[in-house]
């Protein structure tokens, strides 16, 4: 594989690679099983003995190009494909943790995987701490316990704006013997390389920028292949022991840098099955093919909105990390220079019921409970997303009760700003 095409060129060659007369584009698999000439070839698939495809529950040969395309961009060494955001989360923390086990999860996640993490994998028996990211090492520190298993938390928090200090978690959770595993929606991996920055596992909501035109739910893992799982057994059995219901197969020894994401595809895709069907898999690797043109006007448009409602007197703060007023400019400058994402939040002086007149007025941007595609959009998450937060965990969350969340879109910006002039 070459590594040496920049990532305009990863988003529109990378993956499928035709030979002779094969077809240009990407084609669809869609079949839900695969053929084979002998029942000893089919039999040594089902014990991992030859990789191939069986069952597209598992894995769709349409579906890995697509991942593979955003493993390279990334920078990983392996990457999957999942039904959803939520299936992606789920699966990377699920795959190293089972019941006994705990987590170190960031306060201001997605307000879905703070469900997950706090309500449904509790009760599965994995318990987490959450953690302010603001917090530094020695107070981080401290939530980690004997069984702690990861650290979860998003590069840009939705829709707080948090930017995580990378660097910063990524020691806490290795001096703790544990990976980190970054949420890289908000950036996406044109404009963060969480890698590189000491990150070991890193999870997309395709939904959002990637497939970039809401068109498609879906989700992927990539792993780097740098955490050294073998160097404690004991504490990530699933990978380093046996595996009895696939014959024994001890992952670590067998698939090496690989390990991690033939262990969710085998085990956990087989088992739990969120696969993304491979229709969506092609739509998602239609928009990966823009997705270096879109995030830079994104950003620009975006920075605009947000200069543009500094000075709006209606308006009583914003928040976007292109800011040089926000909190998180400095760090936003140093883990994405180029630029951060499209979406901004702000307030009203007149609070809530202000917020909630100025959505009802606005023509262009729509009221939607998605976010981060081409089209301009708004969301008041204290009434939507997060609405089954108590006031406390919306404070946990970054999540004022009047915060608009803006979607800036890939429109005319002077079209966005007009809209915007209007419903104030
Ligand atoms: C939307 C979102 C998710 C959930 O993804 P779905 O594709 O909606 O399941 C997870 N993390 C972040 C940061 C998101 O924005």
């Amino acid at each position: 594989m070459n590594t040496t095409y920049e990532k305009e060129t990863i988003c529109i060659q990378s993956g499928w690679k035709p030979k002779n007369g094969e077809p240009r584009v990407l084609p669809i698999c869609q079949s839900t099983t695969f053929k084979y000439e002998t029942s000893e070839q089919m039999g040594r698939l089902f014990d991992l003995e030859e990789s191939g495809y069986f069952y597209t529950r598992l894995q769709n040969p349409t579906n890995d190009f697509v991942a593979q395309k955003i493993c390279e961009l990334e920078g990983g060494a392996a990457a999957m494909l999942t039904s959803s955001g939520q299936a992606a989360n789920y699966y990377a923390v699920f795959n190293i943790c089972e019941a006994g086990d705990h987590v170190v999860l960031s306060s201001t996640v997605y307000g879905g995987t703070f469900n997950l993490l706090t309500c449904t994998m509790k009760k599965m028996g994995i318990s987490c701490t959450v953690v302010d990211p603001d917090w530094d090492y020695e107070k981080l520190s401290e939530a980690f316990r004997p069984n702690t298993k990861c650290v979860l938390a998003e590069t840009i928090a939705n829709p707080a704006l948090v930017i995580l200090d990378i660097e910063k978690f990524a020691k806490v959770a290795h001096d703790h013997q544990v990976p980190l595993i970054v949420d890289n929606t908000f950036p996406t991996p044109i404009n963060c390389n969480p890698f590189k920055w000491g990150a070991d596992i890193v999870t997309h909501s395709t939904t959002k920028y990637m497939d970039g035109h809401a068109m498609c739910v879906g989700g992927a893992i990539v792993d780097s292949g740098n955490f050294d799982w073998a160097a404690y057994p004991d504490k990530f059995p699933g990978l380093c022991y046996p595996d009895e219901s696939y014959h024994g197969v001890v992952y670590t020894e067998k698939f090496g840098k690989a390990a991690y994401i033939t262990k969710a595809t085998s085990q956990l895709m087989r088992d739990l099955g969120s696969i993304q069907s491979p229709q969506n898999a092609f739509l998602l690797n239609v928009g990966l093919e823009t997705l270096h043109l879109r995030m830079p006007r994104h950003c620009e448009n975006a920075q605009r909105v947000a200069e543009y409602l500094e000075q709006n007197d209606k308006v009583a703060w914003v928040n976007y990390p292109g800011l040089k007023s926000c909190k998180y400019y400095d760090l936003a400058q140093k883990y994405m220079p180029k630029g951060t994402c499209g979406v901004i939040s702000f307030g009203l002086k007149g609070g809530r019921k202000a917020a909630e007149e100025m959505m009802d007025k606005l023509k262009l941007a729509a009221i939607v409970t998605h976010v981060a595609d081409a089209r301009t959009c708004v969301l008041h998450p204290a009434s939507h997303t997060h609405r089954q937060m108590n006031d406390e965990q919306l404070k946990e969350a970054g999540v004022a009760p009047d915060l608009i969340r803006l979607s800036v879109g890939i429109e005319n910006v002077e079209d966005i700003i007009r809209d915007l002039e209007q419903a104030l």
